[in-house]
């Protein structure tokens, strides 16, 4: 029978090597909060998947919206013939996202493929070619999207340059001393330096960072982006790929940060565990591309518009926005008293169940403690812990439990933590 040891083998000859893998452990089954391996070992999944799990593997609700989905039919391809699924997701998410204008949307099938249409869809709108993203971004692994993550290695190492016109603004980050003031003075570099506001089809950045380290955008900041984007008739586009469907307490971050973008990307966790993603906007903005301008074949697939129907149902039923808002309050005590114990912790942060500990040598915030980070990741694994970590300098744990977890299993979790530290720090 098969073990983890004899998969990986057979994984290591046939699958792509530019294809990492975390964890050395193949899934077989999963439920919930936690997942069992082809040995039969049951983990605690803190990872979700990478934030695709907001409301647990399997969900009930889930599973039956699609399978009786599956009974009807499973592919036409939305611009041959329609169904209704994609239409009341997509009225749905009209009223979801923020923002006090009248809204269209737009559906694809992954993150990247969402922002590379918000920027397709801003360069329409604009007729400008140049984007501004953010140090430590990310936003997908597809050419364009490549040139907006901020970080080589290992995203675009070895690949040449990617395609242009994309300038770097300074993501603020007060722990490591990058205020808003220097954030948006980077802006107006770029502006002075780099490419005219005229020029600028869009700002785009995560409310919260995601891969690079889960740090919350201060409100001030989308304030001054937001007056910045309306002075020069730049198109705000808010990527809430990893933050949205309710992870950070709110349905969407942006709906904690005062303003409202232009463009909102959603993916991941919308469609529970099923590939669904896409951009909703001013429907001025999303209109300026002509019929035929944006699709594709499997976009908004009849399934995945099924489950994602599902999804927000049970956000309701099961008050998840708070059971959100918990889950970090229960973590974040845990891990703060963990900080007071362990100089290596830096910061505990978070924005509702998003959360993260950064690590540095010694409690030196110029020193990140990234071979610690990835010691806590695998002996949270051999304690039955599936954890994430984050970060441009990989010195972050984080946290994206499906919010659907039990307090017990939040506390198992945290005592797996506790117990890592105490061996590790
Ligand atoms: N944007 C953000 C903020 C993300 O976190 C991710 C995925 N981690 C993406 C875009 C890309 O999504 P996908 O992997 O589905 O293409």
């Amino acid at each position: 029978s098969n073990t983890n040891e004899s998969l990986m083998q057979r994984r290591n000859e046939a699958v792509a090597r530019g294809v990492s893998q975390i964890h050395p452990i193949f899934a077989e089954r999963a439920e919930n909060a936690k997942v069992w391996d082809v040995e039969g070992q049951e983990y605690l999944d803190f990872a979700g998947g990478i934030a695709v799990l907001n409301t647990g593997h399997l969900h009930p609700k889930v599973v039956a919206a699609v399978q009786a989905q599956l009974s009807k039919l499973t592919h036409t391809c939305f611009q041959v013939l329609a169904y209704e699924p994609y239409v009341e997701i997509c009225e749905k998410l009209n009223k979801l996202v923020p923002g006090d204008f009248p809204k269209k949307t737009l559906l694809v099938t992954t993150g990247a493929e969402a922002v590379e249409n918000a920027i397709k869809i801003a360069r329409a709108a604009t007729g400008r070619t140049g984007v501004i993203a953010f140090t430590g971004a990310y936003h997908g692994r597809t050419l364009m999207t490549l040139s907006l993550t901020g970080k080589v290695v290992p995203y675009s190492a070895g690949m040449g340059l990617m395609p242009g016109q994309v300038y770097r603004a300074m993501y603020p980050c007060a722990l490591h001393g990058i205020s808003v003031e220097d954030s948006i003075a980077s802006i107006e570099r770029i502006f002075k330096n780099d490419a005219a506001p005229s020029d600028i089809a869009a700002i785009i950045l995560e409310p919260v960072q995601g891969e690079g380290g889960f740090y919350v955008a201060p409100k001030e900041l989308l304030l001054r982006l937001r007056a910045l984007c309306d002075q020069h008739g730049i198109v705000l586009i808010a990527d809430e790929v990893q933050t949205g469907a309710g992870r950070t307490g709110t349905f969407f971050a942006m709906e904690q940060m005062g303003v409202a973008a232009d463009l909102t990307t959603f993916a991941k966790s919308i469609a529970g565990g099923f590939p669904l993603a896409g951009v909703t906007g001013k429907a001025s903005v999303m209109d300026s591309v002509a019929p035929g301008g944006l699709g594709g074949t499997y976009a908004g697939s009849p399934l995945a518009c099924a489950a994602a129907l599902a999804v927000l149902d049970v956000f309701e039923e099961e008050n998840l926005l708070d059971r959100a808002k918990s889950v970090g309050e229960i973590l974040v005590t845990g891990l703060k008293e963990l900080q007071a114990q362990y100089k290596s912790i830096g910061e505990v942060r978070n924005l509702g169940a998003m959360i993260a500990v950064e690590l540095f040598e010694g409690g030196d915030l110029n020193k990140p403690a990234s071979a610690l980070t990835s010691q806590v990741v695998v002996k949270a694994r051999e304690k039955k812990l599936i954890l994430l970590s984050c970060g441009t300098y990989s010195n972050v744990l984080r946290i994206l439990v499906p919010l659907t977890a039990s307090d017990e299993q939040l506390n198992q979790g945290l005592e797996i933590i506790r117990q890592c530290f105490a061996e590790l720090a």
